[in-house]
């Protein structure tokens, strides 16, 4: 019974939505575990480019089970908005399942979300602002407002009213009288509530089910390992696990469901937000790298910061995880840029040498990566679909991230589209 596990090694936006997307094509169903409608992945069927921020990537094959897990907070505003974007688009939305168990992301958590990066000053996190922080919030505070709820008026208003009252009170630094009406805000939520009501299900059941039968099922994560909330670079991470292990929380399957994770990285690096990035090239090649790869947020639009592969964090990435295959994307990118760095190592900045992640926050804002230099090459890999066919100094490349990593390298991607992949 296979399930498998896709999850971001780096700081997201690797290309996992490519991935899933591909893996669905054979598997039975997909489940995304966590996160919510920060997330944005981009795929590319034949012309059509869709932008998902919510809805896991496997929905572009029809009727195939395509599930919103516990572990993911939803903004119903953005998830019905995404069902009508598809719908309008002729995609058959009947294997979509959303966790009865997933928790909302209510008006006041947009509201908090501002306001608290406002408070943070020049020290802000760089959220996306999408509520999504504060929601998990209120989930560990035994505040939040879950799906199910949406199907009982009387027990959705109770559960707002309770809500509300302590976020009015922390909204008021901010605006004199919040617009925050109960009346409104219960009668908004039910009429939610009518249309996904569909589609809600016990999806950890679902998952179940179908792993019983030896059936595949692809565990979609969003973002990437170093925005982990444990293990990333904390605060400036998201508010959820991406890591492998938060698979069986956010999906509700057992540690012994898990077969294989598949981490997925970009030939070098980026980072959107704010918080330590050894590797930043804060330059022209930056700008340039930026330029070529398209480095722009899904969901945001903000320039991601760029910088050279960094196997460092990678390996760290690889042991958190567990990897069992790695998947190297947009190597197409690198192509004529001139000798390539890597980073195998730091140098603090009293001189002490490190192969590994420092567990010390303060030890990590101030990492000089030592760097090896790789030959580049100048041939278009856009058109390569065998190892064979790539150039010598892309597969030493590839070879030498898959020996540091101590990982084999399976996929390599070599541009946007479905069939630009290359297996190893
Ligand atoms: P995700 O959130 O990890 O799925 O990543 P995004 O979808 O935000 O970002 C990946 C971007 O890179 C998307 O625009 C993809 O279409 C694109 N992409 C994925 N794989 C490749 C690749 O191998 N080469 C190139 N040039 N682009 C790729």
């Amino acid at each position: 019974m296979p399930g498998i596990v896709i999850v971001g090694a780096q700081w997201g936006d690797e290309g996992k939505g490519k991935l899933v997307d591909l893996m669905a094509e054979q598997a039975d169903g997909v489940i995304r575990y966590q996160g919510g409608n920060n997330a944005g992945h981009t795929i590319v069927h034949g012309e059509t480019v869709y932008k998902f921020h919510l809805i896991p990537s496997g929905i572009l094959y029809s009727g195939k089970p395509c599930m919103i897990g516990n572990g993911v907070v939803i903004d119903p505003v953005v998830l019905i908005g995404e069902l009508d974007g598809l719908k309008a688009r002729g995609i058959d939305l009947g294997g979509l399942k959303i966790s009865a168990n997933a928790h909302l992301i209510m008006p006041y958590h947009l509201m908090l979300d501002t306001a608290g990066e406002q408070r943070l000053g020049k020290l802000h996190i760089g959220t996306t602002r999408r509520g999504i922080g504060p929601a998990y919030m209120d989930k560990a505070a035994r505040l939040g407002i879950r799906v199910q709820d949406l199907l009982d008026e009387k027990i959705l208003k109770k559960k707002i009213a309770a809500a509300l009252a302590p976020k009015k009170a922390q909204l008021r630094a901010w605006e004199k009288d919040p617009a925050l009406d109960l009346q409104s805000m219960t009668e908004e939520y039910l009429a939610y509530g009518n249309r996904i009501e569909q589609y809600i299900t016990d999806t950890a059941k679902l998952v179940h089910t179908h792993l019983t039968k030896g059936d595949t099922i692809i565990f979609e994560g969003a973002q990437g390992a170093m925005l982990d909330i444990d293990h990333g670079t904390y605060p400036f991470v998201t508010s959820s696990n991406p890591i492998a292990g938060a698979a069986c929380v956010g999906a509700g399957v057992g540690p012994t469901a898990i077969d294989e994770v598949w981490g997925v990285a970009k030939a070098y690096a980026t980072r959107v937000g704010q918080g330590p990035f050894p590797t930043e090239l804060d330059d022209e090649f930056g700008e340039a790298l930026r330029q070529a790869g398209g480095e722009f947020g899904t969901t945001t639009g903000r320039p991601r910061r760029t910088g050279w592969m960094d196997l460092v964090a990678l390996r760290y990435a690889s042991r958190i995880n567990g990897f069992t295959n790695l998947v190297i994307t947009k190597l197409d990118v690198l192509t004529g840029q001139g000798d390539l760095q890597v980073c195998t190592g730091y140098r603090t900045d009293s001189g002490a040498e490190l192969d590994d992640w420092p567990y010390h926050q303060s030890v990590v804002h101030h990492l000089n990566p030592v760097y090896t230099t790789l030959p580049g090459w100048d041939d278009d890999l856009t058109k390569v679909r065998s190892k064979e066919q790539l150039p010598q100094a892309a597969r030493d490349y590839l070879d030498f991230i898959g020996e540091q990593v101590g990982v084999k390298v399976s996929l390599v991607g070599v541009g946007p589209a479905r069939d630009q992949i290359i297996e190893l």
